[in-house]
């Protein structure tokens, strides 16, 4: 299965296609872990990435584009993945769309964890990683509205789109996603 999760910061994705990873088997990328992996090893990617991550700001395409595309064609994703945090604009997922078109692999669906803004600042605050502060937590979220939130028209528009509420406990929702991509609740 070919997976993508989007959802504002803080909805869960991470811990949801973690979940999805076990049960199924399948390869999770996460592109905010390759940049923050890139930011510790301190090569090229990580210097380009620092500054917009630590201000909440999302990483150009073509240089998000550049990383993901190499890391779908190795040999493990040829079987499915699970996507998490790309395609976060309208013209990473264009371009994902015209990688996924020449290769013959479909997207099965798209998962969009929905959770309301003060739930989420709440989680993010708990969270406390690096790049959780008040002030890039508002820009994060600025960032959202801004560029991802047009993905969801996106989605919807190709009939893969499957919202998902996003509240309760992880177990909730990871049930409430099974059910969303057509998996045996078990
Ligand atoms: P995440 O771990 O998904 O919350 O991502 C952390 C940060 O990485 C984001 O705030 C962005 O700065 C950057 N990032 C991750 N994925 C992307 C993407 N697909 N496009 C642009 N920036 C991204």
């Amino acid at each position: 299965m070919r997976i993508v999760f989007i959802g504002p910061p803080g909805s869960g994705k991470g811990t949801q296609c973690q979940r999805l990873e076990e049960l199924l088997g399948l390869v999770h990328l996460s592109t905010g872990e390759m940049l923050r992996d890139a930011i510790r090893d301190g090569n090229e990617l990580g210097r380009i990435a620092a500054g917009y991550l630590d201000s909440g700001n999302w990483v150009p395409d073509d240089v998000i584009l550049q990383c993901i595309v190499d890391r779908l064609t190795a040999p493990d994703c040829a079987d499915g993945f699970l996507l998490d945090g790309f395609p976060r604009t309208v013209p990473q997922a264009e371009a994902f769309d015209t990688l996924l078109e020449e290769r013959r692999l479909p997207l099965d669906c798209v998962v969009s964890l929905e959770v309301p803004e003060e739930v989420l600042r709440k989680r993010l605050l708990a969270r406390g990683r690096h790049d959780d502060t008040e002030e890039t937590i508002s820009e994060r979220f600025r960032n959202h509205d801004r560029l991802t939130e047009p993905l969801i028209e996106y989605f919807r528009e190709k009939g893969i789109l499957r919202r998902v509420d996003g509240q309760g406990t992880p177990a909730e929702v990871f049930d409430r996603i099974k059910e969303a991509i057509g998996l045996p609740n078990t």
